[in-house]
């Protein structure tokens, strides 16, 4: 079935040559595939219409090169009205207000005709009134260009660096199970146009801080704990361990991954302390689905993979709950 299908391709191009106000959000804690989406759209946008992106919280040193980063808003009371004014918000990359943590209210009360492109499943229903949702795309950025080809839009440099960022950010550089025919097609149309990609993963992977390398090497060989028999690993780190190498945020991103080198593990946990919660991140090889774990037991959601939470409770706490989970949902991947 086509995601963007004809009908709503002609309203939304009808809706846009005369929207006046237009905003682009995303989740909580950005990753690659959010910003880039975001700034893919705003770079096409930004000599137009009015258009601001206005994202819940900070975004880490690493995507602070991307193209109209700069000119992003976070979240406060100032900015609001933004959001309450808009003609339209894209909703990118997230499939339920509550990702939105603070702006979820004025999100949901906002008048805009909302219109969501995502690739996590189940999208709110009654949120949007155009959900191009598919569970099957490896990132936001490969619907977000499947979104601008349909529209007949062409792009520029700026919004195809973004949206290489983020094919590239959510597959692992390619590497992961949810990198199917498509995305490559995607990401060979996008590697035609005057785009560098050298340097883009030169920013995305060779410009991490000392601290971050040194943070890595900490949390391998002390705090990766592993139960051969629940084909499990899992990392645990306090703020008071973060900041001594320095932490600043993003500086965890992928941790969550490394254990899943290790051949018999199938199934990983990382949980760090951050901004008074425990945030939980989950991802697993084959069709072990975390995302299920993560609805049920931890507070949240995500893909099948990949998947996240947060926890009120202390790390130490919700890590020995973890591991007292372990013997019965990891039952699928248990050695008889
Ligand atoms: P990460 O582990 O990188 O924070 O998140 C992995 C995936 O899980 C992402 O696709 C993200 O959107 C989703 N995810 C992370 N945290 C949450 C959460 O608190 N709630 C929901 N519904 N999804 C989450
Ligand atoms: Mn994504």
């Amino acid at each position: 079935m086509e995601i963007f299908d004809k009908k709503s391709i002609e309203e939304i191009r009808a809706l846009l040559q005369n929207a006046q106000k237009i905003v682009i959000t995303a989740h909580l804690n950005p990753d690659g595939d959010a910003l880039g989406s975001s700034l893919a759209l705003y770079n096409f946008f930004k000599y137009g219409a009015d258009c601001k992106v206005i994202l819940p919280n900070n975004i880490p040193d690493t995507f602070k090169w991307m193209p109209g980063c700069n000119e992003i808003l976070i979240y406060n009371e100032e900015n609001a009205h933004f959001v309450t004014e808009a003609d339209v918000i894209f909703i990118l990359d997230f499939n339920t207000s509550a990702r939105v943590d603070k702006m979820q209210k004025i999100l949901e009360e906002s008048a805009a005709v909302k219109i969501m492109i995502d690739h996590h499943p189940q999208p709110q229903e009654g949120l949007c009134k155009y959900v191009f949702s598919d569970p099957e795309a490896a990132a936001t950025c490969e619907l977000l260009y499947l979104f601008f080809d349909s529209c007949k839009y062409t792009i520029n440099k700026d919004s195809a660096t973004c949206l290489f960022t983020g094919l590239t950010t959510d597959t692992g550089c390619f590497q992961f199970n949810c990198t199917s025919q498509r995305t490559f097609e995607v990401a060979s149309k996008l590697a035609a146009m005057p785009i560098d990609r050298a340097e883009i993963i030169h920013h995305i992977y060779d410009s991490y801080s000392e601290g971050r390398m040194r943070l890595q090497g900490y949390v391998l060989s002390n705090k990766m704990v592993v139960f051969e028999q629940y084909h499990t690993a899992y990392i645990a780190l306090t703020k008071a361990e973060a900041d001594k190498f320095d932490y600043r945020v993003g500086d965890t991103e992928g941790f969550v991954n490394l254990p899943l080198s290790i051949e018999h593990v199938k199934f990983s946990a990382f949980f760090m302390e951050r901004d008074g919660i425990i945030r939980c991140s989950f991802r697993s090889k084959g069709d072990f689905k975390v995302n299920i774990i993560a609805e049920k037991f931890f507070n949240g959601g995500g893909h099948d993979n990949a998947a996240g939470g947060k926890s009120y409770k202390p790390l130490e706490e919700v890590v020995n709950r973890f591991v007292s989970l372990l013997p019965r949902i990891t039952k699928k991947i248990q050695d008889k």
